[in-house]
């Protein structure tokens, strides 16, 4: 079965057993999402929400996080893992979003990732997830995995993935494909051992490197 007619079936079934797909980051601002994507690199979406609970509590917006004391906000992010990079990332990110946009989240990818830490998978988070943008499709290590083991594309690069993915997807769905792939490759197609006996698509997946 060619890519263009598996795509179909594949955003069928996606919708069926992900109808309210949403990322799993807890966000009430853009800002919030922009800094929760920044922390979730190399860690859980239940752990980066665990420490955003109570960090957008004590640093409620970019100013407050520019401003934060870096050893303290360190403390802040230490779960996170990789914390005093992130540290850096985040504040570099404020006081970029401050100076450049007036403490204002833009709205277009090409804005976006002139932040610095924003690369075009955390741009296409934050437009998808809090303006409702197709800007793209988010393409993470879930979402590249997937499209490969599916035969959506031979690409390893996201950019490349998320090219080919926006040939297949209608750009209508490109905010829900995202996020529900995302879950299909978090709890079903996970990285070691995925779940295909009990797949939704295991009929029209050739299992590519599986
Ligand atoms: S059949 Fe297996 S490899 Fe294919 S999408 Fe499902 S879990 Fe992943």
């Amino acid at each position: 079965m060619k890519p263009t007619e598996k795509t179909p079936i594949l955003l069928e079934r996606l919708h069926e057993a992900h109808p309210d797909a949403r990322y799993e980051l807890n966000w009430s601002t853009p800002f919030e999402l922009l800094v929760a994507t920044i922390l979730a690199a190399q860690c859980t979406d239940e752990r980066v929400n665990r420490v955003t609970a109570t960090l957008f509590q004590k640093y409620p917006g970019p100013q407050a996080l520019a401003d934060a004391d870096s050893t303290a906000l360190e403390e802040d992010l230490k779960p996170t893992g990789f914390y005093k990079q992130k540290t850096k990332a985040v504040q570099a990110m404020s006081r970029a979003l401050l100076s450049q946009f007036g403490g204002e989240v833009p709205r277009t990818v090409d804005e976006l990732v002139t932040l610095p830490g924003v690369a075009r998978k955390t741009a296409n988070v934050v437009l998808n997830t809090a303006f409702n943008l197709a800007s793209g499709i988010i393409v993470d290590t879930h979402v590249a995995r997937v499209s490969q083991r599916l035969g959506l594309t031979k690409h390893d690069k996201p950019e490349a993935i998320e090219e080919d993915l926006m040939r297949l997807v209608p750009q209508e769905q490109w905010t829900f494909f995202g996020p529900a792939t995302v879950l299909h490759g978090r709890y079903t197609c996970t990285a070691k051992k995925p779940k295909c006996a009990e797949c939704i698509i295991r009929d029209i997946c050739p299992r590519v490197g599986v």
